[in-house]
């Protein structure tokens, strides 16, 4: 319910501080404007993403349809460096071509989105010391909320001193800030693409665990992956020269690997060398 609200005010954002960035000339407000863009379609892809997650598995899809998170967050970091790109090209070219900006209703419309955007941020403010999704959500329109003050103040500086640079800087600050998020955003998909060991598990630790099993010599071909942005699975062949596992001991592996590693998929093979 929130984030079908939260969507729904972003685009209407979106849409109003679109129209008038160009019709008031003012690339700090299109940065702003595709920022909060990047954040819809965001929302729109997880949203998306976590439909798809529930889907049926089938013979052809054996893992059904989980990974298309992890292609939500590529496309999402994409788009994000595109947006980026084009708020510099949009920025050098006023630069280039100074326009006057138009500072009433840029001020305005970018004061909505600092009304719009911490209103949702005090709508998931009363959760956020218990859930970390919620705090991440929380913080970032806080920033948003700072995003569009600076829009603001930008607006008002032009406003009494002329300064149409102003509007550029402001533009290019806001794109840095993109990148940045995006930057990590990209590097975090690229992991979940290329199976890499989810950021908080410890293979080793894993390893060690796997190793003090009663009768377990050594651990061969040992992987942590991501099946999903919420699911991780884990393969390896555990050497036993001597004995081997029962179903209870099974049960208790893959218990003690969700609770104190969350790894939700184990598969384990017992070889005697
Ligand atoms: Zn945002």
């Amino acid at each position: 319910m929130r984030f079908a609200v939260s969507i729904l005010l972003n685009i209407v954002l979106t849409v109003l501080q679109l129209t008038y960035a160009y019709q008031a000339h003012a690339v700090s407000l299109l940065s702003d404007a595709l920022h909060n863009l990047g954040d819809v379609l965001g929302l729109l892809l997880a949203w998306s993403a976590q439909i798809l997650l529930t889907r049926q598995t089938s013979e052809r899809y054996s893992y059904g349809y989980k990974k298309s998170t992890i292609l939500a967050t590529l496309g999402n970091a994409l788009l994000l460096f595109f947006s980026v790109g084009f708020i510099i090209y949009e920025a050098i070219e006023k630069l280039l071509h100074p326009h006057p900006m138009d500072e009433i209703p840029v001020i305005f419309i970018a004061f909505l989105g600092i009304i719009i955007n911490s209103s949702m941020a005090l709508l998931f403010a009363r959760e956020k010391k218990t859930d970390v999704n919620i705090k991440a959500v929380f913080l970032h329109l806080m920033l948003d909320a700072l995003t569009s003050l600076g829009v603001v103040l930008a607006a008002a500086l032009i406003y009494y001193t002329g300064q149409q640079w102003i509007d550029s800087c402001v533009a290019f600050i806001i794109a840095s800030i993109i990148l940045i998020s995006s930057w990590r955003l990209l590097r975090h998909a690229l992991d979940l693409s290329l199976a890499a060991v989810p950021h908080d598990i410890n293979l080793a630790t894993v390893r060690t665990y796997l190793l003090q099993i009663p009768g377990v010599t050594a651990i061969k071909n040992l992987h942590i992956w991501s099946l999903s942005t919420q699911e991780t699975a884990l393969t390896a062949q555990l050497v036993m020269p001597q004995s081997f596992l029962i179903n209870s001991d099974y049960q208790r592996i893959q218990e003690d690997l969700l609770k104190y590693y969350n790894i939700h998929t184990s598969t384990l093979q017992v070889e005697q060398e």
